[in-house]
């Protein structure tokens, strides 16, 4: 089967998907997510949220999350912006989830949200919308380049024992000619039609989408990778079992999204340097002594630091064409 029938079977298969069957966040689970680090995190998109709201001239909106995982991140926007003069009474909280267990967890974070299985299910209204590490979990496809110079799509198949790598007949693709034979490409073409879908909608009612995730501008070879309690593990070895993604390519997610304007990407390092997390931190440093403190100090690292997220993960921005450029993204 094409890799991305394997992803997406791996990771909500009803029975045995891993999202469908677990909590994979936190320290017990496999990955920690930006939110799940520090509240910092979830506060400063929460204003930088309600600003572009404001520069939109306050409409009555949608303020949506896609792939929520525990509903910390969507708790800690709504927690910073309550001193937002109307920006609660304007927006309703809709979050889109395909895992019933996580649906459950994010329901207890965010009372009152309502669910969806699919972005083209929320509301035609202004569309103020987050997205970290949603983008990453999305099938890709893998194409590499044969020696005669055509393109064959790796595909995942079994010896009678094992699963193992192979590779589909050739097929036409259509990717700039950087490329050279044993080059691999990666296209997600669940995240375009996600981004064309958040660009129709933003252009069309006002809004803004706010996407953080861990890549590059355009793909970059193989990036698919499992990750099992926090470690790489292989990702034919224990189907179901680990958390398997890809890094996104912001590059043709901006170009899905037009006519909207995509602003970025940006380091997240630089994001949040830029939307004062410093202050932040240190404010709330001051309530805190010993273990707690540290823990503050590397979160703050964690966040920002180029050797950590600084730099891998990056902040793109989709907005109306002619709407202001929004905070930190100039
Ligand atoms: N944004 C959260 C969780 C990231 S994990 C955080 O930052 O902590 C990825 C999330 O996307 C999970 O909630 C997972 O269940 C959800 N998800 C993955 N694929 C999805 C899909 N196709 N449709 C809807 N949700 C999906």
């Amino acid at each position: 089967m094409p890799l991305a029938d394997y992803m997406a079977e791996c990771l909500h298969d009803p029975e045995f998907g891993y999202y469908a069957t677990r909590d994979p966040l936190g320290r017990q689970g496999d990955f920690i997510t930006a939110p799940e680090v520090s509240q910092m995190f979830g506060e400063l998109l929460g204003l930088w949220m309600a600003q572009v709201w404001m520069d939109q001239g306050s409409p009555e909106a949608v303020l949506a999350e896609l792939g929520p995982g525990r509903g910390t991140l969507m708790s800690d926007v709504l927690r910073a912006t309550r001193g937002v003069p109307g920006f609660h009474d304007a927006i309703e909280v809709h979050l889109v989830e395909a895992s019933p267990v996580l649906r459950a967890v994010q329901a207890g974070a965010v009372p009152g949200a309502v669910f969806h299985d699919s972005i083209a299910d929320l509301p035609e209204a202004p569309l103020f919308l987050i997205a970290n590490e949603f983008f990453d979990a999305l099938p890709i496809r893998q194409f590499q380049m044969s020696d005669a110079g055509d393109w064959q799509e790796r595909q995942i198949g079994s010896d009678g024992e094992r699963l193992i790598w192979g590779l589909a007949p050739p097929a036409p693709l259509s990717v700039s000619d950087e490329y050279a034979p044993g080059m691999i490409v990666e296209t997600c073409v669940p995240g375009e039609a996600i981004a064309q879908e958040i660009g129709r909608r933003v252009s069309e009612h006002g809004g803004a989408a706010l996407i953080v995730d861990y890549g590059d501008v355009e793909s970059a070879g193989d990036t698919f990778q499992a990750l099992k309690g926090h470690a790489f593990s292989d990702p034919l070895e224990t189907p179901g079992e680990a958390d398997l993604t890809a890094h996104v390519a912001f590059g043709p997610l901006a170009r899905a999204a037009a006519p909207a304007r995509a602003h970025g990407p940006v380091g997240q390092g630089l994001f949040l340097e830029r939307l004062g997390i410093t202050a932040r931190a240190q404010a709330l440093a001051r309530g805190l002594s010993g273990a707690a403190l540290e823990d503050h100090i590397a979160a703050h690292r964690r966040l920002t630091h180029p050797d950590e997220m600084g730099t891998l993960f990056k902040v793109m921005a989709l907005t109306p064409e002619g709407a202001p450029v929004p905070p930190a993204l100039e």
